[in-house]
């Protein structure tokens, strides 16, 4: 069940939130490359609009000059007030505050977090980031992203492509002027070090700054669960042509429990999910290789509409077909998600044939390399 419930939640941000960047990609990709200085350090904005929250640790308090200005002990509450920021019973003037802690990670509503913590007003509402090194976060999303018990050829993969996704964020599309990245499905899940464990942490500093680039710039990149055996062109799903995003074969995925399912509903279900009054036929039209949309009695719905509307986690990809059997629809689907870039119960399955993180990845990905960013 536990697998189900990460299953589904991948599912969402990969076929729900990923299509989003699908257009930009050009435009942003006209930076300076990967030599203009970038330093790896990353800022993700825990929280965003709040008036207080609860800090812990031993920390040193700098203000936005990097002057020592105090520090805390134990658990505070910070907050907004008037000019400045509150942080126990003391007010530091000012728009922003940072905590560092040198030997343990500092606790954030009750959750541990590497690297520093800023804080800073705006509205006299707080904001409060996670500054961190690449690498620190990368150990921190790689679990929520990947199934922990994959070879660990599989998590190098994966650590790849969540420091290219995050390296891709900062440099080309960061989410405020204050941080990078979203702590959520938005970017990708992460809160703090709670998620890391030993092959995480070993497949992280085996790939140290590795990022997926395409020319001189970061990749952007995208995966997805289980092709269920054909990986798509973006061409085809998004209607952009990326070069290293084509169709192919993936004969690796077989093991995923979604490489193949069935899904029996009802009509009458299927149609409050709808918002129709009751449903006499279901059609699909198919693109070259995936479903484009989903005809219910002769209305057109995209087929992420539809499958948004009667659940990501019952119709688990844009591969199926459709029968009518009685007072119920069969739908019979092949793999999980977009089907677009790398499969990841394809990149388990070619690790558990030797394959390494390097080969996986070209195999999914046309025209890319793998380049060491620091
Ligand atoms: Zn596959």
């Amino acid at each position: 069940m536990d697998l189900l419930k990460k299953l589904s939640f991948l599912f969402f941000f990969l076929t729900f939130v990923f299509p989003v960047y699908a257009f930009d990609v050009d435009e942003l990709l006209d930076g300076d490359g990967l030599s203009s200085g970038f330093t790896h350090f990353l800022r993700i904005g825990i929280k965003t609009d709040v008036v207080s929250f609860s800090l812990e640790g031993d920390a040193k308090v700098f203000d936005k000059k990097e002057r020592a200005v105090g520090e805390i002990q134990g658990r505070v509450t910070v907050s907004a007030a008037q000019g400045g920021i509150k942080v126990g019973s003391k007010v530091f003037n000012g728009d922003m505050v940072k905590f560092t802690s040198e030997l343990i990670p500092l606790k954030f509503e009750g959750r541990m977090f590497r690297g520093e913590i800023e804080v800073y007003v705006k509205n006299s509402k707080l904001i409060v980031v996670n500054k961190l090194d690449i690498e620190d976060y990368v150990k921190g999303v790689i679990n929520k992203e990947a199934i922990p018990s994959w070879p660990v050829e599989a998590k190098k993969t994966q650590a790849v492509l969540a420091r290219t996704f995050a390296v891709y964020q900062k440099m080309f599309n960061p989410r405020s002027e204050f941080f990078d990245l979203a702590p959520t499905v938005l970017d990708q899940v992460y809160d703090g070090l709670g998620k890391e464990d030993v092959t995480s942490v070993e497949a992280v500093n085996a790939t140290r700054g590795e990022v997926i680039t395409l020319g001189n710039d970061p990749a952007k990149i995208y995966f997805h669960s289980t092709c269920g055996g054909t990986i798509s062109s973006s061409a085809e799903i998004w209607k952009k042509d990326e070069p290293h995003l084509q169709e192919l074969k993936c004969p690796y995925c077989t093991k995923s429990s979604l490489y193949r399912w069935k899904r029996n509903l009802k009509a009458a279900e299927i149609a409050k999910k709808l918002g129709v009054k009751s449903i006499k036929s279901i059609s699909t039209v198919r693109g070259r290789t995936r479903v484009e949309s989903v005809v219910v009695d002769g209305k057109k719905f995209p087929v992420n509409k539809f499958r948004e509307l009667v659940g990501f986690s019952v119709i688990w990809s844009n591969d199926f077909t459709v029968t009518k059997s009685g007072a119920n629809f069969v739908f019979s689907g092949k793999g999980a998600g977009h089907g677009v870039g790398v499969c990841q119960w394809g990149m388990a399955g070619m690790a558990a044939q030797g394959k390494n993180h390097y080969e996986i990845l070209k195999f999914y990905l046309k025209g890319i390399e793998i380049r060491k960013m620091y």
